[in-house]
């Protein structure tokens, strides 16, 4: 059976039987992928400590049964120990991993995510958690998705905003006009928020460093991107309660990134 080889990311590994490991991994090429590992749990020789997870690996591996490939050897490239010994950088870990295996179509290419992805750990590890780096993985996912939410103007009749205060309906697409809005039991999101989120979206996917928001951007942009995020998902995300109570909403950043800039910068 002709081998693969690709770099990917451990997202989680579940022991199964005695010695064995079902890894879910992110590969660069080939995307959301299931392995069996046999004998995963205990092979030194073919696995090493490759399948812990949030490390980056590169993956041998040959079509298996079904869904899942059978895993033939990793090399570890990066076991990112910086962000293990940290509790917010481990609780958002765990949720981003979470978040592209539920969100994330299996067996597609999908190479923006992996970078995405792999920059969020790869900052994880040298700097830290904090809310920013949260929202921006959130949002630039979202829009990887295609589920991007409409931030500058209504989502319904696409015409301009009016007001201070914008009506947010996740359900409905994002920001919605008066006219649209009707009697919604949406969010109430500023102007400024929306502006915030949206000049995020022209920075770098793979941009973490530098970004600032004021108390009220956090709160309000915090509760937008949930909203939006729990409306794509089939399910609650197990290590979301882990990382709301590490990481409250809107609470100031765990650990600040070096390079101050202003409010809501770059
Ligand atoms: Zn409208």
């Amino acid at each position: 059976m002709q081998p693969h080889s690709s770099e990917a990311i451990v997202l989680k590994a579940v022991p199964h039987g005695e010695s064995n490991l079902v890894v879910s991994f992110l590969c660069r090429e080939q995307g959301l992928l299931r392995g069996f590992a046999p004998g995963g749990r205990n092979s030194r020789k073919r696995f090493g400590p490759a399948l812990e997870s949030f490390s980056s690996i590169q993956l041998i591996w040959t079509a298996g049964r079904g869904d899942l490939v059978l895993m033939k050897e990793a090399d570890l490239l990066d076991l990112r120990t910086g962000l293990r010994t940290r509790l917010p950088s481990l609780a958002l870990a765990a949720y981003a991993c979470e978040l592209v295996e539920k969100i994330l179509p299996h067996h597609e290419a999908s190479p923006e995510a992996f970078l995405l992805l792999h920059s969020l750990l790869d900052t994880l590890n040298l700097t830290g958690a904090s809310f920013e780096v949260r929202m921006l993985f959130e949002l630039r996912l979202l829009r990887l998705c295609g589920y991007e939410p409409h931030l500058l103007h209504c989502s319904e009749c696409l015409g301009p905003l009016g007001g201070e205060m914008v009506l947010f309906e996740a359900m409905r697409g994002g920001s919605l006009c008066g006219g649209c809005a009707g009697p919604s039991a949406g969010l109430r999101v500023s102007r400024g928020t929306l502006g915030s989120l949206a000049r995020c979206l022209h920075s770098p996917l793979e941009a973490f460093a530098g970004f600032r928001f004021g108390a009220r951007s956090l709160s309000e942009g915090g509760s937008l991107l949930s909203a939006c995020v729990r409306e794509h998902l089939h399910g609650a995300l197990k290590s979301l309660s882990f990382l709301d109570k590490v990481m409250p909403a809107g609470q100031p950043a765990e650990a600040r990134i070096p390079g101050v800039r202003g409010d809501e910068s770059p």
